[in-house]
């Protein structure tokens, strides 16, 4: 059979994509995390260090980026490193400190699940799954996450096309999870300049043909912490509904990606100036105040 070619424009998309696709039951898939609006008006800020390291470290963090606005606290305790020799994360007692540092600072937390196996210890302490961009494609791992009806982060593969992508999706939405974030988090090319090519353009094709909210991550998407507020302003600008921010209170000693994590008064002048982008085209940062409202 030849497969016809995937469009915004291409009437077919709502059967291609049964769940995961905008159809006229669902324009827009909207939920509640914890207080935290996902999918709205307003846009979701989750920050924090790429691994979680120590109490010391994490903590700091997580204060600072809060009071930054922050709405959710990102923190890695099970890590997909390049090298098997590279700091792997510090697994159930990452899991713990994000636990501490949630009933410090009130941010629910998103962090990566790598395996099966850890599907069921990681539920019970994060709030949001995150399935990572080399797993995009591990079906069982999706299948398994998508049972836990746990809110899934699922990133976008680095080599994977945007029709790859929704049928991930698809695979988490029919085991009955609709909670699913989508974010574009930088694909492979040719270009070295970058650590991965942030695609902008995927987030309105995203928006276009699938209801699920649209995050994106520029840390991982540059690799260089001075190109992120930028990225991060642009995401904005074409309609990105989330960000996903690495933030270290010091990325200088930081045992995963140092170079692209932001200091947290980078991340402070960030989210003012993501404020100002959000505020032009009719939008806002959510903050603890829109929990309230
Ligand atoms: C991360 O968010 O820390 C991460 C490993 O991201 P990705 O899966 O996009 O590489
Ligand atoms: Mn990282």
């Amino acid at each position: 059979m030849i497969m016809e070619a995937i469009t915004c424009d291409n009437p077919n998309n709502n059967s291609r994509y049964p769940l995961a696709g905008r159809n006229n039951l669902k324009s827009k898939s909207i939920f509640n995390v914890n207080g935290v609006k996902i999918g709205g008006t307003e846009i979701v800020v989750m920050a924090g260090p790429c691994a979680v390291e120590s109490q010391e470290q994490l903590l700091a963090t997580a204060r600072s980026v809060m009071k930054s606005g922050a709405a959710i606290l990102r923190g890695g305790a099970f890590k997909p490193r390049t090298s098997p020799y590279s700091f792997q994360g510090l697994g159930q007692k990452g899991l713990e400190l994000l636990a501490e540092a949630r009933l410090d600072t009130g941010l629910p937390i998103v962090s990566e699940v790598m395996d099966t196996r850890q599907v069921e210890l990681v539920s019970q302490y994060a709030d949001i799954l995150q399935v990572g961009s080399r797993n995009m494609q591990n079906f069982p791992l999706l299948a398994e996450v998508g049972k836990s009806k746990k809110p899934v982060l699922l990133k976008r593969g680095m080599m994977a096309t945007i029709d790859e992508y929704l049928f991930a999706a698809e695979y988490l939405l029919n085991q009955g999870n609709e909670q699913v974030i989508l974010c574009e988090r930088g694909i492979r090319t040719f270009e070295t300049s970058t650590r991965n090519t942030l695609d902008l353009s995927a987030i309105p094709v995203l928006k276009k043909l699938s209801h699920l909210p649209v995050f994106a991550d520029p840390s991982h998407g540059t690799g260089h912490r001075w190109l992120v507020p930028d990225m991060a302003k642009a995401a904005i600008a074409v309609g990105a509904d989330g960000l996903l921010v690495e933030v270290h209170n010091n990325p200088e000693e930081a045992l995963c990606d140092g170079s692209q994590s932001l200091h947290p008064e980078e991340f402070e002048k960030m989210m003012a100036d993501i404020g100002r982008i959000a505020e032009a085209i009719g939008r806002a940062i959510f903050t603890k105040e829109s929990i309230l409202s």
